[in-house]
């Protein structure tokens, strides 16, 4: 009896002080050498949809959709106690999503990589309430959202904001292509790596089986991975990896069978990474013995056949299979799509947000990670405000020090300047007006408007989309939190740039990504990265800066204890086989 209160107490003490448990994971994995080092912590003048929520003392309804990446990190980050945050998730979890390709063979444990909602928020000292149901609209005159349970759809309610918080993430996109929504597995959520998880091991036993024809045998160990992006990639390397190292000894009888092929569409898998990574990739899973097949489009899939188009034959070709998983990038969900049509945005393809993440047409809406993309406004849509701004003496001519003046406010407001004097090598704008301006003194520099006009006129072909990445969506959300902290305070001093369209100043500064670098796993404990500077690093000591990273980045002391032990738990014993 005694021991067990001691046990109670003692254990009590760690749930009530979570920060306690980190010096205990310390000290267990210090013993395997890992290194888990500390997670780093507009108004334009077109009318909008809804009002700005009056001032007072009243407490601001805050309502946030989604519980993912971007959501996740709005909550955590969230310490202005003067909002009541409202969470509508059909999920109550957060999941580690880049972890999911490894819970598919059972590297790491499905509920490694996730952490329910409510640990997360539970501490903070703002008011977060969780409900666990879908938005399915958006009413953006009346600031309302309709939302219905998962577990019960007769159950529907309305949820009033002041400010909403979209952060719903995108849908997988199938290209509309015949069978792949019946037949096809996702690997998005963590319902559907578990599915795969028991798809393989599925797909093993069945072909163990003493009656099945050898062809029969053979086509259900051919597994397909629809999609060379960073997903497809890592799926298939894990697959690879989890066949050879454990289910090769497994099932020596069909071992012979096993084929895992790769499909791809464009000439390279891993497109959006350096070439030397691309190169690597491909000679890895050539050498692995994975089908690797580019430039090779799905049109169909039925229940047990993959049918392909070359792209440069326009040859039609089939795969029989017996587990096909699709991964070929995102798409805009249903309730998106009808929240855009009420705003005047039916004609885009993805919400857009202003450099705020404020979306655009809407006042008390804001959008990130994957169901938003920022519409950077361009240089030369406001040259001629800007000149204005800038010409202080209203001379109709800019000199250098005029110039040197906006400069910060110009290159706040647009990035892109930036980022082309950079891709220039040209150390700051004025060099960009000599370059206008031919060999003269930097001193006797004044341009007229159009003058100016051409000196800038390239400047916003350097503008690119923000990947749809957790990078991306974690850091959104960090700074549209830090914005909601500090919203009265920014109010009266605002902090942002000059607007250059109207009188005064922006209150926040806009959005701002920075790029930490970026991973794919390849298998065989090798791993390829590209960090900042395009400094790029592959093979095995990458892999341990994998580990350590994605250690690192656990949203808790709980996951990242549970997905250290999977890893050990790996190296000791091998993955788990079981069919459960
Ligand atoms: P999500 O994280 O998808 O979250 C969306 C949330 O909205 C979920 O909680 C969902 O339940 C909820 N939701 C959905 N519909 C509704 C609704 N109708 N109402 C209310 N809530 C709703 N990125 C990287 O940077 N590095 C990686 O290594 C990496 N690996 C990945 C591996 C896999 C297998 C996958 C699938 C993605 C990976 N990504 C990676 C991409 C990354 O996961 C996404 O960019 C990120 O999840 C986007 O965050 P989000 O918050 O916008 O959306
Ligand atoms: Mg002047």
């Amino acid at each position: 009896m005694k021991s067990s209160n001691i046990y109670e107490r003692f254990s009590q003490t760690f749930r009530q002080h979570p920060s306690l448990s980190r010096f205990l994971v310390v000290f267990a994995v210090s013993g395997g050498g890992l290194v888990a080092y500390s997670e780093g912590n507009i108004l334009s003048s077109s009318p909008k949809i809804d009002e700005l929520p009056e001032a007072g003392n009243k407490k601001k309804r805050v309502v946030v959709l989604g519980t993912g990446w971007a959501g996740t990190s709005f909550l955590k980050n969230l310490k202005n106690s003067s909002y009541d945050v409202q969470v509508v998730s059909p999920r109550n979890y957060f999941a580690f999503t880049p972890l999911l390709p490894s819970v598919t063979v059972g590297t790491v444990e499905a509920r490694s990589v996730v952490e329910p909602i409510r640990n997360i928020v539970k501490k903070k000292n703002v008011n977060v309430n969780f409900l666990e149901a879908e938005c399915y609209k958006i009413d953006a005159k009346n600031k309302k959202v309709y939302c219905r349970s998962t577990q019960d759809e007769k159950e529907e309610f309305i949820v009033d904001y002041d400010y909403l918080v979209v952060a719903m993430g995108a849908r997988v996109n199938t290209f509309n292509t015949p069978g792949v929504e019946e037949n096809c597995l996702y690997l998005k959520e963590v319902e559907d790596a578990l599915k795969i998880r028991r798809s393989v091991i599925d797909c093993f036993e069945k072909a163990s089986l003493p009656n099945v024809s050898e062809d029969e045998r053979k086509r259900m160990l051919q597994f397909v991975v629809v999609g060379g992006g960073p997903t497809g990639v890592e799926f298939a390397a894990e697959l690879h990896d989890f066949v050879s190292e454990d289910l090769v000894r497994l099932y020596p009888a069909v071992k012979d069978f096993v084929k895992i092929s790769l499909l791809e569409a464009t000439d390279h898998i891993l497109n959006m990474f350096d070439k030397r990574i691309t190169a690597f990739a491909e000679e890895k899973f050539h050498r692995d013995g994975i089908d690797l097949r580019t430039g090779s489009m799905v049109v169909k899939v039925t229940d047990k056949e993959i049918s392909t188009k070359e792209i440069k034959t326009g040859k039609i070709s089939t795969i029989p299979y017996g587990m096909a998983v699709w991964s070929t990038g995102i798409a805009t969900r249903p309730v998106v799509m009808d929240f855009m049509k009420q705003i005047g945005q039916a004609n885009r393809r993805v919400l857009a947000t202003d450099e705020w993440l404020r979306v655009e047409g809407t006042n008390s809406i804001y959008a990130l990670g994957d169901c938003a993309t920022i519409n950077q406004r361009k240089v030369m849509e406001d040259i001629s405000s800007i000149f204005k701004k800038a010409d202080k003496d209203n001379s109709g001519t800019l000199t250098v020090k005029e110039f040197q003046e906006a400069l910060d406010d110009i290159c706040d407001r647009y990035p892109q300047v930036q980022l082309y004097l950079k891709n220039k090598k040209m150390s700051n704008l004025v060099d960009l007006l000599k370059e206008s301006k031919g060999d003269v003194a930097k001193e006797s520099i004044a341009l007229n408007v159009e003058e100016f006009k051409s000196a800038l006129s390239q400047v916003d072909s350097q503008m690119k989309n923000l990947p749809a990445t957790a990078q991306v969506a974690a850091q959104q959300g960090s700074y549209l939190a830090d914005c909601f902290n500090r919203m009265d305070e920014c109010e009266k001093h605002p902090e942002g740039p000059l607007r250059f369209r109207e009188s005064g100043r922006h209150r926040f500064r806009p959005f701002r990504y920075k790029h930490l670098g970026q991973f794919a796993p390849l298998g065989g404990e090798q791993t390829a990265a590209q960090l900042p500077g395009d400094w790029v690093s592959i093979g095995h000591s990458t892999q341990w800066l994998w580990y350590s990273v994605y250690a690192s980045k656990q949203v808790s002391w709980r996951t990242r204890s549970l997905v250290v032990s999977d890893w050990m738990r790996r190296f000791i014993f091998g993955r788990d086989s079981s069919q459960i």
